[in-house]
């Protein structure tokens, strides 16, 4: 429910000959996570698609046979709110971007705001989430990303749809 929502990830290397097939790190993705690793032929394979990063898997298997990536990644959820009247989820705008481009998201979302922002608006303040709205998410997404130099692993969600609810 935040503007921005950066959730750190890892991209998890398995290396077969530590494995012992015990299943831990399959049952734990499943059960904590979002299901990405099966079992076949005794070797833990996993769905790169489904995989959000998070590091289960690491964390429960006894043997090191993950290991986490010394890259550093991050996923971007954008425009998430409270309120009484029209709260929403954040959804997905970036994952697998690195520390610099989220730094530069963030200042590149300064201006757009400043730019943006209707002055007339109760008290001079305007949530980010009703500019959004205002000028279309494409829109956003131009200033967003000035001059940032995504990782080729990065994946852009677009359009964003939020769906909200309204009292
Ligand atoms: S990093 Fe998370 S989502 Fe990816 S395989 Fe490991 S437990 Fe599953
Ligand atoms: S938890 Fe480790 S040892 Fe067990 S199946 Fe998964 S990778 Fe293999």
């Amino acid at each position: 429910m935040h503007d921005f929502g950066i959730m750190g990830m890892t991209l998890p290397h398995y290396d077969t000959d530590r494995c012992v097939s015990c299943g831990a790190c399959v049952k734990a993705c499943t059960r904590k996570s979002v299901s990405a690793l099966e079992t076949l032929n005794y070797k833990v394979v996993r769905d790169a698609k489904k995989c959000i990063g998070c590091g289960e898997c690491v964390l429960n298997c006894p043997t090191g046979a993950w290991a986490r990536s010394h890259e550093k990644y991050f996923r971007l959820t954008l425009f998430g709110r409270t309120g009484k009247k029209n709260p929403r989820l954040g959804e997905d705008f970036i994952k697998w971007a690195d520390e610099d481009s989220i730094t530069k998201i963030i200042c590149n979302t300064y201006d757009y705001v400043k730019n943006y922002i209707d002055p007339s608006a109760p008290g001079g303040k305007e949530h980010i989430g009703y500019i959004v709205d205002r000028t279309g998410f494409e829109e956003f997404k131009r200033w967003a990303l000035k001059e940032v130099h995504l990782p080729a692993k990065a994946e852009i969600s677009t359009p964003i749809y939020w769906k909200g609810i309204s009292y």
